[in-house]
């Protein structure tokens, strides 16, 4: 029989604040890693984003909490250096505040309990003067260790240390970060570990920092939420999946999607564009400044924006409800970035739709990650826009086809492709086209502090002369560093020196 949350014995402040949330029945990585937990023992746990972790790390360890008698009085916490008992380590600031927000709405009820989120891209000032007698830390760890070694906060009070998205923080190359933040919270009596996958990268991590931990697996292959339709359009080029998204997003279902890019370059340009069409839309990669970053999320999350162009860095952490649909307009790096980045929609009970736009030169990539959902996605074309038949066997790839030889903004509104290339021109399709020049521009926020010109105006034009035939084919191996995980390089000589010894500096491709 399923569990129920009043199965855990959770302190009634916890049980209140879920009640406050909604929740009703507990998620499967809730029911098997919670009881668990409260035992005090170090889990080793893979579950997908969207299947109720935040809550399974959460509950168990601010249980501890609520026996206020054991800690340091708030008076007394606030003078000292601060000591948290509870540590969360998030790999990207996105998926921290999230932590941190959930964080915040469990102890709602708790009294005296504080949670602090630190994490790069924040004022110093500003953000030693939050942590002040914080008990409850969510930080990248980057930053995390800049304030150890400036003394802002110590670890030996650590009781439970949390590692979310385990393959991730490795993936952008945190592990020994992640060692030396084991290292300074020796005396903790727990350590959870959550990670989308049980590779064996992730196993070495788990041996050096956790006490044989006990492994939970989620079995819900790597898409978890069935709510969601995934369909595949196969497309000759970029001018063809432009005319694809445009008809994506004119459609009446959408409520609010995020569409995702591959580079910060086409991150940019798109946004621009479909701006320029008249689409109310924020961008988001790792190059902006965390107030922008900040503030573009929030105009999505309250709905002032409709549609969000982002690179992977939106792929974790957003927790919008009303996303309806995602739109993968590049295709990302690592298949499990896939199901992240659909995993934007389909929230909270809801439906949901990821479209993925891919050529045929990506056949293998595709291929690739069918095997790795262990599922076909669903090819679909939209009639009027139907791709070209694939090159024949023995043709040379993505030999320039005439379709997307012109260049062409959304919309029609640019003319940057001599004019009637574009969709929403009224060509064909099984529902009504609009052009986004149809649509009244009241939908269009004002971008009057949200969008600084300069964001987009600055940027070099892009290079894309003609159409998909002669854009420069990448390989996703040889791709630019600098791209993956979208972070903005970090000078290590600004860094204060840390106290890890001879530790060789971290190798941070992108750094965060
Ligand atoms: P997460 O995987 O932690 O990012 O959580 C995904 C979403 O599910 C968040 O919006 C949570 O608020 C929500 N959620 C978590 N646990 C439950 C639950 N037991 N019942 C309903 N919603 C939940």
């Amino acid at each position: 029989m399923s569990k129920t949350f009043a199965d855990f014995s959770l302190d009634e402040t916890l049980t209140q604040a879920i009640e406050g949330l909604g929740f009703t029945t507990p998620t499967p990585v809730q029911e098997q890693a919670i009881p668990a937990a409260l035992e005090g023992k170090d889990l080793l746990v893979s579950s997908q984003t969207g299947s109720g972790k935040t809550a399974a790390f959460l509950l168990p360890t601010l249980n501890a909490l609520a026996n206020q008698d054991t800690l340091v009085p708030f008076k007394d916490r606030m003078k000292a250096v601060t000591q948290p008992n509870i540590l969360v380590i998030s790999p990207t600031r996105e998926l921290a505040q999230q932590v941190c927000q959930d964080a915040i709405a469990f102890v709602r009820h708790m009294k005296g309990v504080r949670v602090a989120a630190i994490m790069g891209g924040m004022p110093f000032g500003k953000q030693i003067q939050q942590l002040k007698g914080a008990q409850v830390v969510v930080a990248t760890p980057g930053r995390l260790l800049d304030l150890v070694n400036r003394r802002q906060i110590k670890l030996d009070m650590v009781d439970a240390l949390i590692v979310d998205e385990a393959d991730r923080m490795l993936d952008l190359g945190f592990s020994e970060d992640l060692e030396a933040i084991g290292d300074l919270a020796a005396n903790r009596k727990q350590t959870l570990m959550f990670s989308a996958t049980f590779a064996p990268r992730i196993i070495t991590l788990a041996e050096r920092m956790m006490n044989n931990p006990m492994r939970i697996a989620i079995e819900t292959g790597h898409s978890t939420n069935t709510d969601i339709t995934q369909t595949l359009h196969w497309t000759d080029g970029f001018e063809h999946k432009k005319k694809l998204l445009t008809h994506w997003l004119s459609d009446e279902s959408v409520d609010q999607a995020v569409v995702f890019a591959s580079t910060q370059e086409d991150t940019d340009m798109l946004a621009e564009e479909l701006a320029e069409a008249g689409l109310s839309v924020v961008a988001l990669h790792g190059a902006m400044p965390q107030t922008v970053r900040n503030r573009r999320l929030r105009s999505i999350r309250e709905g002032r924006a409709k549609i969000l162009v982002a690179t992977d860095v939106a792929a974790r952490g957003l927790d919008v409800p009303t996303i309806s649909h995602v739109i993968n307009f590049g295709l990302p790096m690592k298949n499990e970035d896939y199901v992240h980045r659909i995993g934007r929609t389909g929230r909270a009970g809801r439906t949901g739709n990821a479209i993925t736009l891919a050529t045929y030169r990506e056949r293998g990539k595709i291929r690739a990650l069918e095997d790795f959902l262990d599922a076909r996605l669903n090819v679909s074309e939209i009639e009027g826009l139907e791709p070209s038949p694939p090159p024949a066997r023995g043709a040379r790839d993505g030999g320039g086809r005439g379709r997307d030889g012109g260049r062409g903004g959304f919309g029609g509104g640019r003319g940057r492709d001599g004019g009637g290339r574009s969709f929403g021109g009224g060509r064909g399709g099984d529902r009504p086209q609009r052009s986004f020049d149809d649509k009244p521009r009241g939908e269009r926020p004002s971008y009057g502090d949200d969008r600084p010109k300069r964001d987009f105006g600055d940027r070099p034009a892009p290079r894309r002369e003609g159409g998909f035939g002669d854009r420069p084919q990448r390989s996703f191996d040889d791709r630019p560093k600098r791209d993956f995980g979208d972070r903005p390089q970090r000078s290590f000589d600004d860094r204060p020196k840390r106290d890890f010894g001879d530790r060789p500096a971290p190798r941070r491709e992108g750094g965060f």
